[in-house]
């Protein structure tokens, strides 16, 4: 068996152009433009590579986004400061912090002092706490991409054995979370997996991902999940990006797992592209949410 490849480049731009023409229906009825409020700390080429992507697409989409760019050296009561300043700022509705910050700064407080309705990564307790229940305000974007990804194309998820391989709070988490819950907003079938978790500390990985009818690997080792890792006819979602001399490269030996999966997300133009398209969705959200003419 050859895999077939998820092209998340196209879908995504499906996906934005449909986000598109929300937009001008909701700026048309309110007067209102989507507003997100980009915040990069540093110089780290990774984030200034995401932040310029995020930027463009929201352009794409009529969204305005305003970029607040501050030196590595920034303190954290600075950036305490600068996130109240957008917390209260009517015309900003959404709120994105570029991780990884400074090592000097505590991530955890600046990201819980987003406001939760301008948390547009879904990342403050609030929204995991929602969404842990069941009633989402945000969707977390890259959980969400590949929830959308594997809906669009036809893979049902519900009664499935999904293998979550990583525990972060952006992706392994969330990620478990959406896929074990009772229904999504994409319905029940996007929903409703028996879901393991594994991580550095699993014993006998291989034996588990093997038993994967979905296989997410959210790891950041570059080709990590081997051909022998996967059952014949699995989808393999690879959600890693390393930099690396060859390039970028996810978390999966494409070329070998492409042999005996039945659908694999290339890497790059897989889940990455899938993730700046829900961003623009959830800004989109944060501004229905704030503005009381949309209700
Ligand atoms: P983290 O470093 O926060 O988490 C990595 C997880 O992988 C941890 O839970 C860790 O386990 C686990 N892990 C590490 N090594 C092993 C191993 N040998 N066996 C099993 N589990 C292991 O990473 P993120 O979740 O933030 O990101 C993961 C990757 O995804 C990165 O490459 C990142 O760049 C990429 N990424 C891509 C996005 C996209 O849009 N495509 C968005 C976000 C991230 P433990 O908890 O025990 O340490």
């Amino acid at each position: 068996m050859v895999a077939v490849d998820l092209n998340g480049k196209a879908l995504a731009s499906q996906i934005r152009s449909e986000i598109a023409a929300d937009v001008t229906a909701f700026s048309a009825s309110t007067g209102v433009v989507p507003t997100l409020a980009a915040v990069l700390v540093g110089d780290d080429p990774g984030s200034q590579v995401y932040v310029r992507n995020k930027q463009r697409a929201c352009q794409e989409a009529g969204i305005s986004s305003i970029l607040h760019r501050l030196p590595a050296e920034t303190s954290e009561a600075e950036l305490l400061n600068l996130i109240a300043r957008l917390n209260a700022d009517t015309q900003v509705h959404g709120i994105l912090v570029q991780t990884p910050l400074p090592a000097h700064v505590d991530s955890a407080r600046v990201l819980d002092a987003v406001a939760p309705l301008k948390d547009v990564d879904a990342f403050h307790p609030e929204n995991v706490g929602l969404l842990v229940q069941g009633r989402p305000r945000f969707l977390p974007c890259t959980p969400h991409g590949i929830q959308q990804m594997l809906h669009r194309h036809g893979i049902a998820v519900s009664g499935r054995h999904v293998v979550v391989v990583g525990r972060s709070d952006i992706v392994g988490k969330p990620m478990a979370n959406l896929f074990m819950q009772r229904t999504s907003p994409l319905g029940p079938e996007a929903a409703n997996a028996t879901v393991t978790v594994c991580h550095s500390r699993t014993v006998g990985l291989p034996e588990i991902t093997r038993q994967a009818d979905i296989l997410v690997a959210a790891i950041g080792v570059p080709r990590f999940v081997s051909a022998a890792m996967v059952q014949p006819g699995a989808t393999v979602i690879d959600v890693g990006i390393s930099r690396t001399a060859d390039g970028l490269v996810g978390d999966v030996d494409y070329a070998a797992v492409k042999q005996v999966a039945a659908h694999i997300t290339p890497v790059p133009g897989g889940v990455g592209p899938m993730t700046v398209a829900m961003l623009l969705g959830n800004t989109l959200q944060a501004a229905r949410i704030q503005c009381p003419a949309a209700a």
